[in-house]
């Protein structure tokens, strides 16, 4: 399998080369030349492999179909030993929960930090070590978390050979369970750098970090955002997990998902394994009030927001202002035209703030042709989504599924299952949770009392050449 770029760079790439990589050289965003296309015979197959012998083998099956450049019984090691009971604490790895008929929870948040960004980076941990090995080489990962994503990345690189995070965040604007996660973990190779400032200050500093090439290049800096390939490629199996628990893939029948959604990392995975074959009706996009992607689906603009136009919401990580793995469905639905792309997420967006693609004759099979829908919710609709889910099926959902739990139930198409992702667990948004239900969430096994553990995290001011003095201190 070889990988272009969304913007017509075509120099030919495979797996290995762009595991480690961000953006294209052009500034795209990297995607399959084409999708291996699964059958009728090959999907039950699947199914057999993933009821019969688990998770890991689906994942071999499907991985292997974009990867020639690791060898099939090593990149099968590699699966089975990221996708084991024991790290994702249940035998199907991401169990359906039925709520109604014919309306499914599907558990994604059962890994190391409890939401659905485990799924990939516990992969891409395991992936980097192997491949740092083959190379001998090391990695500096550097970073910027408001929450999910560094914690995701810190328990899936923590003790991994050749690679060294330094992850900056927003000194104590994340919450205490948030903090007590990352901060308690006292692995060599991890280094939590709290900075006085916010979110923004953090992003701007691996920016500035990241434009200095020979900086970059000195002391091996690289990054585990989520328009990384390998992590959308992780995710694009739990849709095929999530069909093959249904009554209706026994005979081929379809489902729908609705993903609440951010960057549209993870929706682009379904869109993905839908392009493969997997029998999916609609794809639902569930977004907050940072609606953007609500707007595009609605409308055909897609307008980005500015940081003052970002809301702060109770559902936080899916609070963005561009999404941005979007620019992989607009190459697909334009029919793969990188000239036009290029022109709508390069020039237009930076000289107007949005592009129009009303009046483009493929607009309309966003929804005909990929099965696109989507919908928007609000902290009213959160509450009342949470509150209504835990009185009628004993349920306590987080505020990003109570999202997607509510969109959803205006996309319910007769006969069709529809499967909700649950992409976090309730005890990461507490306060809310109380809110909405008068106490607090349960808290798993495992995480009584972290609050109180001891902390190793470095406090420093939003000052890139600090940061840059740090990370040379302390790099592989
Ligand atoms: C990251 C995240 C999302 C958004 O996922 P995208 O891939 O960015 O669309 C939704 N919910 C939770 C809990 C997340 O951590």
């Amino acid at each position: 399998m070889r990988y272009v770029s969304t913007r017509g760079d075509k120099s030919p790439q495979q797996f290995c080369d762009i595991l480690l990589e961000g953006l294209a050289p052009d500034g795209g965003l990297y995607l399959p030349e084409h999708y291996p296309a699964v059958d009728a015979k090959t999907l039950s197959a699947w199914r057999k492999i993933y009821l019969e012998q688990g998770y890991a083998d689906l994942a071999f099956e499907i991985l292997f179909l974009y990867i020639d450049d690791i060898p099939a019984a090593d990149l099968r090691a590699l699966c089975r030993k990221t996708y084991t009971a024991a790290v994702f604490n249940s035998p199907e790895i991401v169990p359906l929960k039925k709520l109604d008929e014919g309306f499914y929870l599907e558990a994604l948040s059962n890994g190391p930090t409890l939401a659905f960004k485990d799924m990939a980076m516990q992969l891409l941990g395991n992936l980097f070590e192997y491949q740092l090995a083959r190379r001998n080489e090391v990695l500096n990962i550097l970073g910027a978390t408001s929450g999910d994503t560094g914690s995701a990345a810190e328990y899936a690189m923590r003790g991994k050979k050749g690679v060294r995070v330094f992850m900056t965040s927003p000194n104590g604007r994340m919450s205490p369970f948030q903090q007590a996660q990352m901060f308690s973990l006292m692995d060599e190779n991890i280094h939590n750098i709290a900075v006085e400032g916010v979110f923004d200050d953090c992003q701007d500093i691996v920016k500035a970090v990241s434009n200095d090439l020979d900086f970059k290049r000195r002391y091996k800096i690289g990054t585990v955002n989520s328009i990384n390939w390998a992590r959308l490629l992780a995710q694009v199996v739990y849709y095929f997990a999530g069909y093959f628990q249904t009554p209706a893939s026994a005979d081929g029948g379809q489902v729908s998902f609705t993903v609440p959604s951010g960057n549209f990392g993870n929706v682009c995975a379904g869109h993905v394994a839908r392009m493969m074959g997997l029998p999916i009706a609609q794809l639902v996009v569930a977004t907050n009030e940072n609606d953007v992607l609500d707007e595009f689906f609605r409308t055909g603009v897609y307008r980005v927001r500015n940081s003052l136009d970002t809301l702060e919401t109770s559902s936080p990580s899916m609070d963005i202002s561009k999404a941005s793995n979007f620019e992989r469905f607009v190459f697909d639905l334009v029919g793969r035209d990188a000239a036009l792309t290029s022109d709508l997420f390069g020039r237009q967006l930076s000289t107007q703030g949005y592009f129009d693609l009303s009046a483009h004759p493929a607009f309309v099979e966003a929804a005909t042709r990929y099965g696109f829908a989507s919908g928007k919710s609000t902290h009213a609709n959160r509450l009342q989504t949470i509150r209504d889910t835990s009185d009628r099926f004993d349920v306590v959902i987080d505020t990003h599924t109570a999202d997607g739990v509510k969109v959803a139930r205006e996309h319910l198409l007769a006969g069709v299952p529809m499967l909700v992702l649950e992409t976090a667990l309730p005890i990461k948004f507490a306060a809310t949770i109380e809110q909405a239900l008068g106490r607090p969430p349960e808290r798993p096994p495992g995480f009584d009392g972290i609050e109180d553990l001891p902390k190793r995290v470095k406090l420093m001011p939003a000052d890139v050449d600090q940061i840059k003095a740090y990370v040379v201190a302390h790099a592989g």
